[in-house]
């Protein structure tokens, strides 16, 4: 039995509801259920239905269900891109994609800023050849965002042409996207969900679908179980081609029913307001200093701090009062902290973290 909290940057805290919904699912023996049954459809259903609302999504886009957002990272070049892509790098994650590209045995092209940076729309050339162009909303391991309002600046520049695919992982559901301006959305459930890890939730629209339909009709090859065309008539009767995750379906449904019942206004503001606690606390800190300069890259939802102290030492002394922060990335592991905003993390929670914060550290 453990009483602490995680505000690691994901896996995180989970939502605090979700032992209560793990407790039913036992008791209604949901592991046991077939994936072809109407009971599993009405989980699915419950679920997709429920992102629908929360994240106000129009009719035009789809919501597919997979193992994770690496996986998401794989199938989107598989599927949408048949030469090249175009992606938007300042950090690990960020990078990580624009790597898989070319495994693959794609182009990929990248306009790179140093970790910690954000991006400046007017810096950014997306080449004409592009089919795809992979912004990173919110890179985790550096803290940096990119504002919504920088995503519809970039489609402005660039025009209706490529796929717009959007990595907010750590961050969906804060930002309000302009749903005209993207053609894709993903995050992994074990970030800002609340949830344990093993989903990934990939949103699309016709434009996806259609390049992945071209791609095949070409005879190339877009994936198998895990292809648009594969998962596409599947989700459109509450399934997936393969066994999935029922469980985990099922606790997404619930979460995100009870994000609902508050609304996704509230949680946005929630989400702000316990931002600004940590952001000020960490200004005002003789031995933390924000890591991300510009104040309009900074994340709401993954807060980074460079630190005097050695992470691990913070990070110890946090752990008998069953607290944890996550430690610096890669290279930055004892010379950073990084702390997670999410909406599993009460107000309460954040305002104990600061004062033990201020006490230990200073
Ligand atoms: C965690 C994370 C990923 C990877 O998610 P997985 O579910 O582990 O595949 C991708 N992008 C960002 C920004 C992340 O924070």
């Amino acid at each position: 039995m453990t009483n602490k909290v995680f505000f690691t940057p994901g896996p995180s805290e989970l939502y605090p509801t979700v032992p209560q919904h793990m407790a039913a699912a036992m008791a209604n023996k949901i592991g046991s259920i077939s994936h072809r049954s109407q009971q599993f459809k009405d989980i699915y259903a419950h679920a997709v239905t429920g992102l629908r609302q929360l994240l106000q999504l129009p009719d035009n886009f789809e919501i597919l269900l997979l193992s994770s957002a690496n996986e998401i990272w794989e199938r989107a070049i598989q599927n949408t891109v048949e030469q090249e892509s175009f992606h938007l790098v300042n950090g690990s994650f960020s990078k990580r994609f624009y790597e898989i590209s070319k495994e693959l045995g794609r182009k990929a092209t990248k306009h790179e800023v140093a970790f910690g940076e954000g991006f400046e729309v007017d810096q950014i050339e997306v080449p004409a050849t592009a089919e795809l162009v992979a912004l990173v909303q919110n890179e985790t391991s550096s803290g940096a965002s990119l504002p919504v309002a920088a995503i519809n600046a970039l489609r402005e520049k660039v025009g209706p042409e490529p796929l717009f695919f959007v990595d907010a992982v750590s961050s969906m559901p804060h930002p309000a996207f302009d749903y005209s301006k993207i053609d894709s959305v993903y995050f992994s459930v074990q970030k800002c969900f609340g949830l344990p890890a093993g989903l990934g939730v990939w949103i699309l629209n016709e434009r996806c679908i259609a390049k992945a339909e071209a791609l095949q009709a070409k005879g190339l090859s877009v994936g198998s179980y895990h292809s648009i065309p594969s998962l596409l008539p599947k989700a459109k009767i509450f399934q997936t081609p393969e066994t999935p995750n029922v469980l985990n379906i099922y606790l997404l449904g619930h979460v995100v029913e009870e994000m609902n019942k508050k609304g996704v206004d509230t949680l946005r503001q929630e989400t702000e307001a316990k931002a600004k606690l940590i952001y000020d606390y960490i200004a005002g800190s003789e031995n933390f200093e924000v890591a991300v300069q510009k104040e309009s890259h900074r994340s709401a939802t993954t807060i980074i701090a460079n630190t005097k102290l050695p992470a691990s030492e913070v990070i110890k002394r946090l752990a008998p009062f069953d607290m944890a922060v996550g430690s610096g990335y890669g290279s930055y592991k004892e010379s950073q902290i990084r702390i997670a905003n999410f909406p599993a993390h009460s107000l309460s929670q954040v305002q104990a973290l600061v004062y033990k914060l201020k006490e230990l550290v200073s």
